[in-house]
């Protein structure tokens, strides 16, 4: 740290994202991204012309995606937010509407903490159960802005959206952020709520179901006013936050939606078979509807199983919260992934004298 940084900035522990190193070929399967490249349309999207138009500014408006993401999602241009991957809402939310505090489960997503301690908002978390389901009562009546991953990370587990309006509909003078980073992979989106519901900001991102992680697009549905304050912190910020290419890009998985429906019913499916072989092999974990899998082996640390995985070319995610020191997450991949995988687990349970070959 300089002596140059602000100091409300000094306490900040910053986010740190899943691993990607370069030092050899791993199977990654420790940051979520799809293991199926983007949709064929999305490839073949860009031409010479686009490149020669980067010279030129990106829309900062996005107008076209937005139109074509408003089409799909039954709402109109103005319900529509963009941004720089999902992770620039959430900046942008807690920017905006965290003015009485902010409040979300615990364990989620990891960043939402970070972000409310970078804009100075007091927050509370509401422990998820015993068993990792949410606590759906505790995010009633907060008086706060509310922020839940549907389905939550890393448990993977989901809620039905009788108990998301519930919250929505509890907290009616608060905004409600329900962050569907994974909803295309089995779970029940609110998007339809946001006609009833000013409150509510429902975000998603192109980096998981749309194999995009690396063009960094995300977006946000809900009342045209809650859009219109995150379009104003965004035009004081960064107007052009999604670049030219990516806007492309981006309405070209749209035209191809049925490309990425097809590859979370295949993702979904290797997690079934996968999730069959970890039982088998004496894994416990939540009941996924995310392209993860939340995974503890009594007998086997979370961090003795990344390590040796990672010795053995798969990375897989590890958290430092001692809450969590039991579990890994591991990524959905591609079915001979998964394999292998599953084989290298097998070895390592039999070096640790925890499986026995038949
Ligand atoms: N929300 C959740 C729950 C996530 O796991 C992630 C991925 N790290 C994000 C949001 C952000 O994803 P992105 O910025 O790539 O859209």
């Amino acid at each position: 740290m300089s002596r140059f940084l602000h100091e409300k900035y000094a306490p900040l522990e910053a986010y740190t994202p899943g691993e990607q190193p370069r030092d050899r070929a791993y199977i990654k399967l420790n940051t979520n991204e799809s293991p199926y490249p983007p949709a064929p349309e999305v490839l073949d999207a860009l031409g010479q012309q686009d490149l020669e138009d980067l010279r030129l500014y990106s829309d900062p408006e996005g107008k076209a995606l937005k139109e074509k993401l408003a089409w799909y999602y039954g709402c109109q241009g103005e319900n529509v937010f963009l941004s720089n991957g999902s992770d620039d809402i959430l900046n942008f939310a807690f920017m905006a509407f965290g003015a009485q505090g902010a409040v979300f489960p615990s364990p989620s997503y990891s960043f939402y903490p970070v972000f409310a301690q970078l804009h100075g908002v007091p927050y509370r978390t509401v422990p998820l159960r015993e068993d990792f389901t949410l606590d759906v009562e505790g995010l009633c009546h907060t008086g706060c802005l509310t922020v839940l991953a549907n389905p939550n990370a890393p448990t993977g587990l989901a809620v039905g959206l009788e108990a998301i309006e519930g919250i929505v509909a509890s907290n009616p003078d608060q905004v409600v952020l329900v962050d569907e980073a994974y909803i295309d992979f089995g779970g029940e989106s609110a998007a339809e709520l946001i006609h009833r519901y000013q409150n509510l900001l429902v975000v998603m991102t192109y980096s998981k179901s749309r194999s995009m992680a690396g063009a960094r697009l995300g977006f946000a549905l809900g009342d045209r006013e809650l859009i219109a304050d995150l379009e104003k912190l965004k035009f004081s910020t960064n107007p052009y936050n999604v670049n030219r290419l990516t806007l492309t890009l981006g309405a070209a998985a749209v035209d191809a939606a049925p490309y990425f429906v097809e590859n979370a019913k295949r993702i979904m499916a290797t997690r079934a078979r996968t999730a069959a072989a970890l039982q088998m092999l004496g894994f416990t974990f939540p009941d996924s509807k995310a392209n993860f899998l939340f995974i503890r082996r009594e007998g086997l640390p979370g961090a003795l199983l990344y390590r040796k995985l990672k010795d053995r070319g798969v990375l897989i995610r590890h958290f430092s919260d001692p809450a969590l020191a039991d579990y890994n997450r591991v990524t959905i991949g591609t079915e001979e992934e998964m394999g292998v995988f599953l084989q290298e687990v097998r070895a390592i349970l039999e070096e640790e004298g925890l499986y026995e070959t038949g």
